[in-house]
């Protein structure tokens, strides 16, 4: 049964850190659309050096770009257990196209969930990190850039698929082991995924779950 998930929520929510340990967990890929443009810049190729400019100053790189990676990632037989998605979709058009890409494969997510943190510790977090990755896009002016961009481009994709009904909210802000039992919690109630195809979505299971206001969920 493949089981299909997406990650939302700001840069430094933590999304990476979750998206390995259920990848690992549950033997299935994690493909971060970040991962793969930092993978073609540092080899170097034409389609890095396309997109480094946009990439290093924090902005978001064209739909039509992303869509046709991810569409090419998705592809690849290793998806056929499911997979684990991050980074990928950030904007509507992409969203849209993800959709279309998984109904004829005829696929759909089980879980969408959502990892929020308010934008001062994103921005922290990601302050951190630049001390110890070294990341281009992790200076200042780029991750207010990169939150700014989440803002405005992304955050309206957490209405998109709460509508859908397959929605999760967790509150990011705790500790890499909390997040990730709240995280497992939630993926052993994903029904089989042929059934919920059958009953038309997986609307009725999650459908009374929402984003909850920050620090509303046990911990
Ligand atoms: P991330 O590692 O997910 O924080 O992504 C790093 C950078 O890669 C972003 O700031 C964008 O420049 C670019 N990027 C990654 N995923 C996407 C996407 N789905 N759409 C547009 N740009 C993206």
């Amino acid at each position: 049964m493949p089981l299909n998930i997406l990650l939302l929520g700001p840069q430094g929510a933590g999304k990476g850190t979750q998206a390995q340990r259920v990848a690992a967990t549950y033997a299935i890929p994690h493909i971060a659309s970040g991962e793969i443009l930092r993978a073609e810049m540092a080899a170097g190729t034409e389609l890095g050096r396309r997109v480094k400019e946009i990439y290093d100053r924090g902005d978001l790189v064209s739909d039509d770009l992303m869509i046709e990676l991810i569409r090419n990632r998705l592809e690849q037989p290793d998806t056929e257990s499911g997979f684990i998605l991050d980074g990928f979709p950030r904007t509507t058009v992409q969203a849209e196209a993800l959709g279309e890409m998984l109904a004829e494969v005829g696929r759909t997510f089980n879980v969408v969930f959502v990892l929020q943190i308010p934008d001062g510790v994103a921005f922290e977090r990601l302050r951190r990190r630049a001390e110890t990755e070294g990341r281009a896009d992790d200076t200042d002016e780029a991750i207010q850039r990169r939150l700014d961009n989440y803002h405005r481009e992304t955050e309206p994709l957490i209405e998109y698929y709460r509508v859908r009904g397959s929605l999760v909210g967790i509150h990011g802000e705790r500790s890499e082991n909390e997040v990730f039992a709240e995280v497992q919690d939630a993926l052993e109630q994903v029904p089989d995924a042929e059934r919920s195809l059958r009953d038309g979505g997986p609307e009725e299971v999650w459908g009374d779950r929402e984003v909850p206001p920050a620090g509303s969920r046990r911990s």
